[in-house]
């Protein structure tokens, strides 16, 4: 059995250090048979769930962790249950319950069982508390909250200090005079008789881990986490034990901040004479500095990305890659596109990766670009999108016509470039504005750079020839000929007069968009600054 790291207090583990234990696992003790090969390979039905607790928006790392236990799922033909985990009453948040299920199904995670909801369960809970309790592996605990700080407080000035503090007074209360504190209707709570030494366990993906609360042979205290609050209603280690057994739950896939209670969970599983289900503790998300990504940045939660412009697609390609990797030459086939139907098929245990995932919102932006592009294809994505793009520019630019009619065809044409659709009105805003010469670096540019003289005569010529629809590719051939220059000029000239020199979309659809008049005088502005720039 392989001993890896004793640590002052499961409950004193802050995320880096659990990482730095992690780490050093990585490199040096880590099992000689590490999860890479078809070591976590699941052939039976996987029965997963995802258990979020409704005390703020579902953001990035839960979407990741619901994303892997239904993909698991899926590819194994099993099973996944949505569990809300709504028993801590103080922290729940209003709205986060139907925040939890517009994200999830947004995204298209669609779960088998469920939602079950923890605080409609706590007679399940209570019954097989009291179990724990006639079997002497669980008693109650009637100590005061001044009596608790006051240990609490003792237990910080041992030497090392540390976080497990009950001395377990209450463990020793007789018969009688539990029924009596019982009969005063004193409020109490009941406590886990904890293991000396918690067993270790084996997780899929860091292997065998060994975590234990430190004690002072000098001042004894005990873990004995609390099982049942005073409220009555369970805490998560008995809620979450109980529940996943109930559920059958094969694979409990989760968040590393949940790897200092997983001792607890499998020494209740012990105390029931359970046997407890394979776990897989993922690495935390990370900034692209290397930052814990905070759960509270709400410009990070699944809904506020939706108002951002991000399509549910590229949400879930982008958050599947955080820890785990498709097979190498597919990845690179398909620049790292992968539907959610793709991953139904690919995922698997075994290619989970061990480092911390950093969150990098430039990939983000890149496959909402794909998956944007993808969709602008379907005509009922672009009806769907037209009315709120038709208001933004009606609200924003004078005088436009025919608006619907231009914004579709610059979608259809064009939309590709766009990563964002929200966006539209400001990528393509020179379709709705006349070019502003003088304060465009990219018309600048072009003044400076090209004849301004053979500039104005190509269009001082195009604009007496035009006529709607004119610009085909006879017309950028006859004038190139005629004024001699490459056909690369003639387009940035057009382009020059129609849109300020700016990028983006392709000088026959600048022509259409904007019609005739529109066109020529805006070729009208442009000549009157070449001539003033001469
Ligand atoms: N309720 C916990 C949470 O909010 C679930 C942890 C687990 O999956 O066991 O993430």
């Amino acid at each position: 059995m392989l001993l890896i790291k004793r640590i002052e207090s499961c409950r004193q583990y802050s995320s880096t250090v659990l990482s730095s234990i992690l780490k050093s696992k990585k490199t040096s003790i880590l099992p000689k048979h590490p999860s890479k090969g078809h070591a976590n390979h699941v052939c039976e039905p996987a029965v997963t769930r995802f258990a979020p607790s409704p005390t703020g928006m579902l953001h990035l790392g839960s979407l990741r962790t619901a994303l892997y236990n239904y993909l698991l799922a899926k590819k194994t033909d099993g099973k996944f249950i949505l569990r809300i985990e709504d028993t801590d009453r103080s922290r729940l948040k209003d709205g986060a319950m139907d925040n939890i299920y517009n994200s999830l199904k947004w995204c298209n995670l669609k779960w088998d069982e469920g939602p079950y909801l923890q605080s409609e369960r706590t007679d399940i809970y209570r019954k097989h508390i009291n179990h724990l309790i006639e079997t002497g592996r669980a008693y109650r605990c009637f100590c005061t909250k001044e009596r608790l700080d006051d240990l609490r407080q003792s237990a910080l000035r041992l030497v090392p200090p540390t976080n497990v503090s009950y001395d377990r007074h209450c463990a020793h209360l007789s018969e009688g005079e539990i029924k009596s504190k019982l009969d005063q209707g004193i409020p109490f709570t009941v406590r886990f008789k904890a293991p000396e030494k918690y067993p270790p366990f084996e997780d899929l993906l860091h292997g065998k881990i060994d975590l234990q609360p430190q004690q002072n042979p000098s001042d004894i205290r005990y873990d004995d986490p609390i099982l049942m609050k005073s409220d009555n209603y369970p805490t998560y280690h008995l809620a979450n034990v109980i529940d996943d057994h109930d559920m059958k739950i094969s694979h409990v896939i989760r968040g590393e901040e949940w790897l200092p209670s997983t001792p607890k969970h499998i020494a209740l599983y012990e105390a029931f004479g359970w046997k407890p289900p394979k776990f897989t503790h993922l690495p935390l998300l990370t900034t692209t500095e290397d930052k814990k990504l905070s759960k509270r940045r709400n410009d990070m939660s699944v809904m506020s990305l939706k108002e951002q412009g991000i399509l549910p697609e590229a949400l879930v390609n982008f958050s599947v890659l955080f820890g785990w990797s498709p097979p190498r030459e597919l990845a690179s086939k398909n620049h790292e596109c992968f539907t959610l139907q793709e991953f139904e098929n690919l995922f698997d245990l075994d290619s989970l990766t061990k480092g911390n995932a950093k969150v990098d919102m430039k990939k983000l932006w890149f496959f909402n670009k794909h998956f944007l592009g993808k969709k602008l294809e379907d005509p009922t994505f672009i009806d769907a999108v037209l009315p709120t793009i038709v208001k933004t520019i009606r609200d924003k630019y004078e005088n436009v016509t025919e608006l619907e009619e231009k914004v579709k065809t610059i979608l259809i044409e064009n939309g590709k470039v766009l990563s964002n659709i929200n966006e539209f009105d400001t990528v393509f805003y020179y379709f709705f504005e006349k070019p502003n010469f003088e304060s465009n670096e990219q018309s600048q540019e072009f003044l400076s750079k090209y004849d301004n003289k053979v500039a104005s005569t190509i269009l001082q010529y195009t604009r007496s020839i035009l006529s709607e629809g004119s610009l085909t590719k006879d017309l950028v051939n006859d004038l190139s000929s005629k004024f001699n220059v490459p056909k690369k000029t003639i387009f940035q000239t057009l382009r020059f007069a129609l849109a300020g020199s700016h990028p983006g979309a392709a000088v026959p659809v600048l022509f259409k968009v904007l019609g005739v008049s529109e066109a020529q005088e805006r070729i009208a502005n442009a000549i009157q600054i070449l001539e003033h720039s001469l």
